[in-house]
């Protein structure tokens, strides 16, 4: 099951996602987060590569 973490990012955040169904499922709420906790109206390319990438 895809885990990610936004500390997996280098923010300074304790917000995790946990077994997420699907790959598509952990971006879809690590944009919510984004968009509530840091402020972020859209995710920029290569944070969502970082985020990508970091979901394992
Ligand atoms: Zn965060």
């Amino acid at each position: 099951m895809p885990n990610f973490k936004c500390a997996d990012i280098g923010m300074k955040c304790g917000f995790a996602i946990n077994n997420a169904l699907s790959q598509e499922e952990v971006l879809q709420e690590a944009q919510v987060h984004a968009r509530l906790a840091h402020g972020m109206s859209t995710i920029p390319p290569d944070v969502a590569a970082k985020v990508s990438a970091a979901i394992h």
